[in-house]
């Protein structure tokens, strides 16, 4: 089948001065220089200037991310972390790697976003955190969740790895709370060749703490302080996540000119859009639309050649790798309903009008509304 509105396109991404990256990363290679270098130096100062927050530690991927970021705050074994049932598998595996329990609450059905009006009702004496994913690239509102946390002296956490560049109010995503958790995994808005992440965080000691656990523990060279994982960005890794950081605001924004011309496009159509909470900006990681129909459409949409897919089809409480958790069917109503309904059209910041019309036109003519 001919793929005809594709999901990525990565020579895209480079542009005209892959040819001077390339240069640049085989000289990295034959000079041998890897691990933790200048470059790795360049990118962390840069993504916490990006951000406007203190520090950037440069990891293995999103998921390591996670685990360190609770690792460095010393939560683990009989402590509660609360997050929401419509997040990505490494969320809530992160919260069991460290031997936390996860609590979870359900989505809200308007944004999609952790529903923080239940979250008050999840916390426990044992609650040690509470960790919003701020899924599809809008930023999850943080406000109630900021007072909530200082109110009860519980971490404030985010999973920030689909929304790079998003803001609340005027803040970056992921630096609300004492550490934000970034991928840079090939799919996601800001993009590495292979796996990557980062924390980041104000705290000069959290980010000491973090520096340790990613390098096998080491205060200094073979002296282990800590109980560390090894999980370093590499250097070339590095490179491309500077040399593409400068263009994210730039895509970002060809993001949100693509989901608003989908937007107009598809109204009057039965199909629901993710609202963008008050005060929030939206990045477009994903662009959902809801509706009944969804198998269908999705069937309808792949035979259009168009590159739609679901994210995601099962919710975190019906996962067979948290059986052990107890979770049951029916108890996250608003997260089972989304992971039914909810499809996941192409979206790339170099889209062009005539793909995204060929998906609009492709949609309408499952609705029978014609070209
Ligand atoms: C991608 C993703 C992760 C995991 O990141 P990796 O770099 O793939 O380990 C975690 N949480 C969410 C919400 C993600 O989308």
């Amino acid at each position: 089948m001919i793929l005809n509105v594709a999901r990525y396109n990565y020579p895209e991404q480079f542009g005209p001065s892959f040819d001077r990256l390339m240069e640049n990363i085989g000289t990295q290679i034959l000079e041998g220089r890897y691990i933790l270098t200048d470059e790795v130096k360049q990118f962390e100062s840069a993504f916490a200037g990006y951000l406007d927050t203190g520090h950037t530690i440069g990891l293995n991927s999103g998921t390591d991310a996670l685990i360190i970021a609770m690792m460095a705050l010393g939560i683990g074994l009989g402590d509660e972390v609360i997050t929401q049932a419509n997040t990505f598998y490494a969320t809530v595996a992160a919260i069991c790697f460290v031997g936390a329990t996860p609590v979870l609450v359900d989505a809200n059905p308007h944004t999609f976003l952790m529903n923080v009006a239940q979250v008050e009702h999840a916390i426990t004496p044992n609650t040690r955190a509470i960790l919003p994913a701020h899924i599809y690239g809008a930023c999850t509102p943080m406000d109630a969740l900021l007072r909530l946390s200082q109110l009860q002296s519980v971490y404030l956490l985010e999973d920030a790895a689909q929304c790079h560049g998003a803001s609340f109010e005027g803040k970056r995503a992921g630096t609300f709370g004492e550490i934000g958790c970034f991928s840079f995994h090939p799919s996601k808005n800001l993009a590495a060749a292979g796996d990557a992440g980062a924390c980041v965080t104000d705290s000069a000691v959290l980010a000491d703490k973090i520096r340790v656990i990613r390098g096998l523990g080491q205060g200094r060279p073979n002296e282990h302080v800590a109980l560390g994982l090894n999980s370093k960005l590499d250097s070339i890794q590095a490179t491309i996540l500077t040399w593409k950081l400068v263009l994210l605001d730039a895509w970002n924004e060809s993001r949100q000119q693509i989901a608003a011309n989908y937007r107009e496009q598809l109204t009057g159509l039965p199909v629901v859009f993710q609202e963008t909470p008050a005060g929030s900006t939206h990045v477009y990681h994903l662009f959902q639309i809801k509706t009944d129909a969804r198998d269908n459409l999705l069937d309808h949409l792949i035979q259009a050649g168009i590159d739609a897919v679901v994210r995601y089809p099962q919710p975190i409480h019906l996962q067979p790798a948290f059986k052990a958790q107890g979770w049951n069917r029916g108890q996250f109503p608003v997260a089972e309903d989304l992971a039914a309904t909810t499809l996941c059209l192409p979206i790339r910041p170099d889209m062009s009008e005539t793909e995204i019309n060929t998906v609009c036109g492709a949609i309408r003519s499952f609705y029978g509304a014609g070209r």
